[in-house]
């Protein structure tokens, strides 16, 4: 069919299975296991509905205040989105408009090359080194723009502010993007390093670290320019992305700053208990910051490994691609899901030894 040739043809990316069963464990998308800061609950309970009538701020000023404050910076530096997911959309639309490729490493958040594709951005990757390390040297070379999780999805390797430095040094003329998704995991954030790099855009999300993956919040910081330019762009595609609710909802979440430490604080006992426990039952791992392990087994195939567990209603993560199809990547949940996870991958561990 001939209106057919004039589509733009795209391979999607795929998000995690959403299991619609009751009593599962699922430890398959990095949600977080507790709940949002109760603030976020008063918000959902005190909300007027006559509001819904009206279009929400465009601005989200509400919003892009508390983060600004909450961060440190001018609030003309944040840029509000949909979910990160929403943010880093726009700013490889806004930002990587070079007939030269984008750089990103090649094992990594997998939305990177649907972007690519979507907005016909041409991209190479990088190889990371054989401990899942980025090396800088590699970015020193003629490109479009780079972006990269750090820590690093789904590997959780943390890279240094050092390493991140080297790559805006060699790359003065190009827009570099750090995905800080999971920072609050014990990571060192890059945003210190806006005060000396103009080029550099740091983007955060309430979904992992503040319970909020299902009201949809990321945001952006940068340079009051770049944010300029990004505003642009979404002002050219939809000037109203962020509703009420999830406005006021996000700036709740920002005043309980204790609640949010003391969250991310149990995620990361948790995390470091996760780690000793699958070491001794023969599972090695990089050493992760972010809030899941990307674990390989000495002897059993991480794919029967998956399967044995879907069977018993605990859902983790498995990609059959280059690389890492030898591991399986679980999120951390509480202590109650993870003893639930160690029996079960003892019962599997000892059946499969049997066979
Ligand atoms: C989860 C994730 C995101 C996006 O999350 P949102 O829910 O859209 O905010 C972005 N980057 C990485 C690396 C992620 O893991």
């Amino acid at each position: 069919m001939s209106w057919e040739n004039n589509i733009r043809r795209v391979v999607p990316y795929t998000p995690g299975e959403q299991p619609k069963q009751q009593n599962i464990v699922k430890l398959n998308t990095n949600e977080n296991p507790y709940p949002p800061a109760p603030g976020a609950a008063e918000v959902l309970a005190g909300f007027d509905t006559a509001l819904l009538r009206k279009y929400p701020d465009p601005n989200a000023q509400m919003l892009v205040d508390a983060i600004a404050k909450t961060y440190g910076v001018r609030p003309g530096q944040v840029f509000v989105g949909v979910g990160s997911d929403d943010v880093l959309s726009m700013a490889f639309m806004t930002f990587f408009n070079s007939e030269k490729p984008i750089l990103f490493p090649d094992v990594t958040y997998s939305f990177y090359d649907v972007w690519a594709d979507v907005y016909r951005i041409p991209y190479e990757t990088v190889p990371l080194d054989a401990d899942w390390r980025i090396r800088p040297n590699d970015y020193a070379r003629p490109n479009g723009g780079i972006v990269f999780p750090n820590p690093n999805a789904p590997t959780g390797v943390l890279e240094s502010l050092d390493t991140i430095e080297q790559i805006l040094q060699a790359n003065p003329d190009s827009i570099v993007i750090v995905d800080e998704a999971y920072i609050d995991f014990g990571g060192v954030s890059a945003l210190p390093l806006l005060d000396k790099y103009d080029n550099l855009l740091v983007v955060q999300t309430f979904s992992k670290s503040r319970s909020m993956a299902g009201i949809r919040i990321g945001f952006a910081i940068g340079s009051e320019k770049l944010i300029g330019y990004m505003n642009d762009v979404k002002f050219s595609v939809n000037s109203y992305t962020m509703n009420h609710l999830t406005i006021q909802c996000g700036a709740a979440s920002l005043a309980d700053e204790p609640y949010f430490r003391d969250c991310c604080g149990r995620i990361v006992k948790t995390r470091e208990a996760a780690k000793e426990k699958l070491a001794s039952m023969g599972f090695s791992f990089p050493d992760s910051k972010a809030n899941f392990l990307f674990a390989t087994h000495e002897t059993v195939d991480a794919g029967r490994i998956f399967e044995a567990l879907k069977q018993r209603s605990i859902f983790v993560r498995h990609w059959d691609k280059p690389r890492i199809a030898p591991y399986l990547r679980i999120t951390i949940g509480t202590d109650e899901e993870m003893a639930k996870l160690y029996a079960a991958l003892e019962d599997i561990l000892r059946e499969e030894a049997g066979k």
